[in-house]
């Protein structure tokens, strides 16, 4: 008797151990979802056009495959006023399905996510 319920008493604390570890995965999966969070992120296919398009190569991807515009590269990027002037160039901009490229110029803190120099 004593032996059967040991035997219970194991598979119940396996259980919660199995319990505990995926909620730890789901959690930790939970963090970096949130980490790779952001406005622009939500909004971009990840179709690469801009990628495509642009003529001087000023978009690169960062890790998680989301482009970010090279600032000293950009034909658009007017530095005295801190702004991107897509009338300039905006090739990126005009083939995007979600015109995310442009929250760049709202956003400070999306440009700071996706640009560079
Ligand atoms: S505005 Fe033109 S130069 Fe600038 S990133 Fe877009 S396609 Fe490239």
């Amino acid at each position: 008797m004593t032996r059967i319920t040991e035997v219970t008493r194991t598979k119940k604390k396996g259980k919660i151990a199995v319990f505990f570890l995926i909620a730890a995965v789901l959690g930790l999966g939970l963090l970096l979802v949130e980490k790779d969070a952001s406005k622009f992120n939500a909004q971009c296919p990840r179709d690469y056009f801009c990628d495509n398009r642009c003529p001087v190569d000023a978009i690169s991807l960062d890790e998680h495959g989301f482009p970010q515009i090279d600032k000293s590269i950009c034909l658009s990027w007017v530095p005295e006023k801190d702004e991107f002037d897509w009338d300039k160039c905006g090739l990126c901009l005009q083939g995007c399905p979600t015109r995310v490229i442009d929250l760049l110029n709202s956003d400070l803190e999306e440009r700071e996510k996706h640009t560079l120099n």
